[in-house]
């Protein structure tokens, strides 16, 4: 069966989806935030929301933060995220998957799809049976595994954040706690290991913490006492939603530079962070480098590691540019940085006061 889909008028955003396939239980929702760069490319979310509501609610805010993201970034494309609603350990059937491909093909590539939590590369292989604007495959075309992009981009982005707090972009000396070594945290504590940094590691998984004690004398903290260590940065590679009005008064550092994504819960934490004067690096400038090394996919010549090189780099430049502007307009580094995304789309100079 040819799935249905209903387009949902939601102001601000390009285009809305409701995605239906009755005989393989298929529900999803596309979003297509902002196609001013380009096409809208975003991963595609396996979760088992609660209602339909609160996975629209997700799909509208992650899909904007993908405009975000590549606003930031020089070969930028437009902001999309799609999110299927079902659990991903038991509601996959190759049926529904091919279902979904159908229907990311029917939009006729303002949506490219990739991987996202809850899709494995598995996943989207069979997605990509029934359409072509998949990106981030993990064959021989494809830009592979965005982890180690996302953690040397990270570790730029804490050194440009080190040259604005210390007037040293230098790591050597400096204390670095990281909340979660997954796939980005263990990398990036191996960069800051070389780098001559002090580590601090915590998560829930106790073997890669054995393994960073063990291989770069990192120190293990709890992870419920992981955000009020004392240390000159704070690096959050776990989950979103830690920096909040609970969390900053006890926070003892002087930069939060980490991968996670959606770090703040509220925009409004960005201004406490800065009374308390920490230098908060913002999440959707300093952890674009997966999301670069996926859209190279996208150039007319194909993937080109030499430009994701640049690129990737680039966001220490970035970085320095947000921190001036919320020095020149005396606000958050988050707030700068949305000037910056809004200036970038209307392709003019961003708003100093
Ligand atoms: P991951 O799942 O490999 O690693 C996350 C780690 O956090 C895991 O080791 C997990 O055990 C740990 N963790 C979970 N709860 C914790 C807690 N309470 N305290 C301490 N540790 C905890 O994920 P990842 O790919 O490394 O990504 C990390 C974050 O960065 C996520 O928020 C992700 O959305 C974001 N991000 C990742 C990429 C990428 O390229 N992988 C790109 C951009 C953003």
């Amino acid at each position: 069966m040819e799935p249905i889909l209903d387009e949902m008028k939601v102001d601000g955003y390009h285009k809305v989806v409701r995605v239906r396939e009755p005989k393989s239980g298929l529900l999803a929702i596309i979003s297509v935030h902002d196609m001013t760069l380009g096409p809208g490319v975003g991963g595609i979310r396996f979760r088992k929301y609660e209602s339909f509501d609160e996975a629209l609610d997700d799909v509208l805010r992650l899909s904007k933060g993908m405009t975000q993201k590549f606003a930031m970034i020089p070969r930028g494309t437009g902001g999309a995220k799609s999110v299927v609603i079902l659990d991903p350990k038991t509601g996959k059937t190759p049926e529904l998957l091919r279902a979904f491909g159908k229907a990311i093909d029917k939009l006729e590539g303002i949506y490219i799809g990739a991987e996202d939590s809850g899709c494995t590369p598995e996943d989207l292989a069979i997605i990509n049976e029934e359409t072509r604007h998949i990106i981030g495959l993990q064959n021989e075309k494809g830009a592979g595994n965005p982890a180690p992009f996302t953690a040397w981009g990270t570790f730029r982005g804490i050194e440009a954040s080190l040259l604005k707090y210390f007037g040293s972009s230098s790591v050597k000396g400096r204390t670095v706690a990281i909340q979660g070594v997954g796939a980005v945290g263990e990398a990036l504590a191996e960069h800051l290991y070389w780098h001559g940094a002090s580590l601090i590691v915590s998560d829930i998984n106790q073997e890669p913490l054995a393994r960073l004690a063990k291989r770069f004398g990192a120190t293990i903290c709890h992870p419920n006492e992981i955000l009020k260590a004392h240390c000159d940065v704070l690096a959050p590679c776990a989950f979103g939603g830690i920096i909040n009005s609970e969390t900053i008064p006890d926070l003892n550092c002087k930069i939060i530079a980490g991968c996670a994504n959606n770090q703040l819960r509220e925009a409004t934490d960005a201004d406490q962070l800065r009374e308390k004067g920490i230098l908060y690096a913002p999440d959707f400038v300093i952890n674009v480098a997966g999301a670069i090394n996926c859209i190279s996919e996208l150039s007319p010549q194909g993937y080109n590691p030499l430009e994701v090189q640049v690129d990737v780099d680039y966001i220490y430049d970035q970085l320095l540019n947000v921190y001036d502007l919320a020095e020149k307009n005396q606000c958050s580094t988050h707030q700068a940085a949305i000037l910056l995304v809004e200036a970038r789309l209307k392709a003019e100079a961003p708003v100093i006061c």
